[in-house]
């Protein structure tokens, strides 16, 4: 599963497949996804 680091608190948690957004279960920011490849998320900024 892929992972990203919240830019907010920095902490790395798990993005679900495709995932559109996401929210880190640290801080509860929301982010938005993308996927560079289909198993590499990445932070796009913020939802
Ligand atoms: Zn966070």
């Amino acid at each position: 599963m892929s992972e990203v680091r919240c830019l907010n608190c920095l902490k790395r948690f798990p993005v679900l497949p495709k995932a559109e957004t996401a929210i880190c279960p640290k801080c509860k920011t929301k982010y938005r996804i993308s996927w560079p490849t289909p198993n590499q998320a990445k932070v796009r900024g913020l939802a």
